[in-house]
């Protein structure tokens, strides 16, 4: 089954010329034969999974029955395997498969060999204990090695993870323990950042006690502070592994048998827990790594992203450990100990391809060059964005500054729910700053309105997902029901992402935020991220976020949020600058996306992965008491924005 080398470069070459092709097509030549299209995704889908290890071939590609998918159907497989043990018998053995960069400025390698070990010990530790296959394990963890060690034991296992974000409170834990009825609980005993200690553990035990579903909890000592252990519960990570075996054998997996369950961030209500199955997740997240970031043997690829995010999942742990890459992990903050924290690893490491949010750079546009002058960061070749649309003007700032004019930055459109890389332009593509450009091969998607009929340039529609993909969702855990409703119930026929979007002349895709952020002023809608665009171009704005408030009158009015750059007229009068940041929108978008008020503000609200929550900023504006803060990030302090607001109007 698997493919020579030289056929799978003719079959590269072709899927090349393929994805070319589509990124320049038009974006209303939806006339061209579904069928053809369809049958060339399959096969598309089918080559790209043979570059797996399958310890038994699938019988059919693809089994639809709306909205339920059923990829690589009775192929059987296991991620640990593909990640580790295949690389094992080539030179790779000793290539670094993960750099490990400390806060506080230790660092660890391991090869894909030593990776492998620590892997098949955790295996054995947890399954000693009574893990296994079809058991969900929490993980609750920093950004630290063993996080990653964690996921892929209890892989090898086929013990579905549910990766829970390091910096959540103890009730969002509790909330997604509850909801998985977990036994077992991986953690630590605290943990860095910004030079402060955190107590994991603390927090674990907050959470457990109305938790009681937990029986055992393995703690991994990365601060060395005391904590309490709970006998015949709490179990040393190192005092374990020192008994356990090199040797754990895969599970055998059946494609369609759940890799992890994963919640969504929150930006919107409450989270959602999105199942993801093992041969699709690992087909599209592989596929989408190699072909995005042009991915070589010798890259050292940084994904800035949280392993208790889906990024970390798809492009920290599983894409760049299926492509054999070698993978820089940072446990810290980007300004400790001081704002050039992540230029110094950029050449201490020589990264090749970094992947980060648009909130990183908004906030190193705000801090300013002078903290990239010392590096330097010529080794770079490729630059990502995920997580919210990327102005043009911080486009062009990570262009020019960290890019140095030659990297191309592929801005990645996707979600929890896709698993994979949605849009996205390839590197070679002609880049628009600010637009996702196409969807990637074997995908498609398209912008419609509401009655799924696709819009025309300029106009605004919906982004809708019109074919199944590997890597999709196959359920809200739990909830079988709110996932035909959420996903399938809105634009009957296809998947409904909630997110705005327009084609421009040349079919490129321009990301306008979600649904719910399109504000109506007098029947005319106008999407958050243009006048957020238009506002971040002024010289004075670092980050601006917009929302409509309701109003008499016009329905909805817009209200926006702008911080300030650093060192930015500390003396300005605070009343003239917000009347000019209003005539500067009137100049360039027209009277009716004049802002009602805009507020001044030292910070956003943002959720711990770095999107602004536009739902807290809606309170604000209406005067009402604040909702759900239970993702909003820790550094927000809701007091000291208030006293630092000017509002005008
Ligand atoms: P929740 O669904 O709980 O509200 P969330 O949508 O923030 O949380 P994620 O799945 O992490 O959780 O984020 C996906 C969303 O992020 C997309 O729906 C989109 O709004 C936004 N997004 C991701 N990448 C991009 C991008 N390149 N351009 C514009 N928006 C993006
Ligand atoms: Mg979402």
């Amino acid at each position: 089954m698997a493919l020579t080398e030289q056929e799978r470069n003719e079959y590269k070459q072709k899927i090349t010329n393929i994805a070319n092709s589509f990124q320049s097509k038009k974006a209303n030549d939806h006339l061209r034969s579904r069928t053809e299209e369809a049958e060339g995704r399959l096969e598309f889908w089918q080559e790209r999974a043979s570059t797996l290890s399958w310890f038994q071939k699938w019988d059919q590609v693809l089994e639809w029955s709306y909205p339920d998918a059923r990829w690589f159907v009775n192929g059987k497989l296991n991620a640990s395997y593909n990640c580790l043990d295949r690389h094992l018998d080539s030179w790779k053995k000793n290539k670094p498969a993960l750099i490990f960069e400390g806060e506080k400025g230790d660092h660890k390698v391991y090869t894909y060999k030593e990776l492998h070990a620590e892997v098949n010990k955790f295996a054995n530790v947890l399954k000693s204990r009574g893990v296994h296959k079809g058991e969900i394990v929490t993980i609750y963890m920093p950004m630290i090695p063993e996080a990653i060690i964690a996921m892929l034991a209890c892989a090898r296992l086929g013990a579905p993870h549910n990766v829970v974000f390091g910096g959540f409170s103890p009730e969002a834990l509790r909330e997604r323990i509850n909801d998985t009825k977990s036994r077992f609980l991986i953690t630590c005993d605290g943990a860095y950042r910004r030079g402060n200690l955190l107590r994991v553990k603390e927090n674990v035990c907050a959470a457990l006690k109305e938790a009681d579903s937990v029986e055992k909890v393995f703690i991994v000592k990365r601060a060395n502070i005391d904590i309490e252990i709970i006998g015949g519960r709490d179990i040393w990570y190192h005092e374990a592994m020192e008994e356990a075996g090199e040797d754990c054998p895969p599970e055998i997996m059946d494609s369609e048998d759940m890799l992890f369950v994963l919640y969504t961030s929150g930006s919107t209500g409450k989270p959602k827990g999105i199942v993801h199955t093992t041969g699709g997740y690992l087909t599209g997240a592989s596929t989408t790594l190699e072909y995005v970031f042009n991915m070589k043997q010798d890259d050292v690829y940084w994904c800035t992203a949280d392993v208790g995010w889906i990024t970390g999942h798809s492009y920290l742990v599983y894409g760049p450990l299926l492509n054999g890459a070698t993978i820089v992990m940072y446990e810290g903050a980007p300004d400790y100990p001081s704002k050039d924290r992540y230029w110094e690893i950029v050449q201490k490491h020589g990264v090749t391809i970094l992947y980060t949010a648009p909130t990183a750079i908004r906030t190193f546009m705000k801090w300013g060059v002078s903290y990239l002058e010392k590096w330097d960061l010529s080794s770079l070749r490729i630059l990502g964005t995920v997580g919210e649309p990327i102005n043009p003007e911080a486009w062009n700032w990570f262009h020019k500054n960290i890019g140095g004019g030659r990297c191309p930055i592929m801005d990645t459109w996707w979600q929890t729910e896709t698993g994979m890389i949605m849009i996205s332009p390839l590197p070679g593509t002609n880049l628009k700053p600010g637009s996702c450009v196409a969807p990637f091969p074997g995908i498609k998607a398209e912008i419609v309105d509401k009655s799924g009929q696709p819009v025309a340039p300029g106009e605004k529609g919906f982004i809708v997902i019109t074919e199944p993909w590997p890597s999709m969702l196959r359920t809200i855990y739990n909830d079988h029901e709110r996932f035909k409703q959420t996903y399938w119930n809105t634009i009957p026929g296809v998947y409904y992402a909630g997110d705005g979007a327009k084609y421009d002349e040349d079919g490129y895709f321009w990301v306008l935020g979600r649904v719910d952020d399109v504000i109506n002023v007098s029947g005319h809608r106008i999407g958050t991220a243009e006048v957020e665009n238009i506002l971040i171009e002024h010289p004075v704005v670092a980050e601006a976020a917009c929302i409509g408030k309701n109003h008499e009158i016009k329905g909805q009015a817009i209200v926006a949020f702008v911080t300030l750059r650093e060192g930015v007229c500390p003396d300005s009068d605070l009343v003239e600058l917000a009347e000019e940041l209003k005539k500067h929108i009137v100049l360039r978008i027209g009277a009716i996306a004049r802002p009602e008020d805009i507020y001044l503000t030292k910070e956003l609200p943002k959720t711990r992965s770095g999107k602004i929550i536009r739902r807290i900023l809606r309170d604000i504006a209406e005067g009402r008491m604040i909702g759900d803060t239970t993702t909003l990030d820790d550094g927000f302090n809701l007091e000291e924005v208030m006293k630092n607001i000017l509002v005008s109007s």
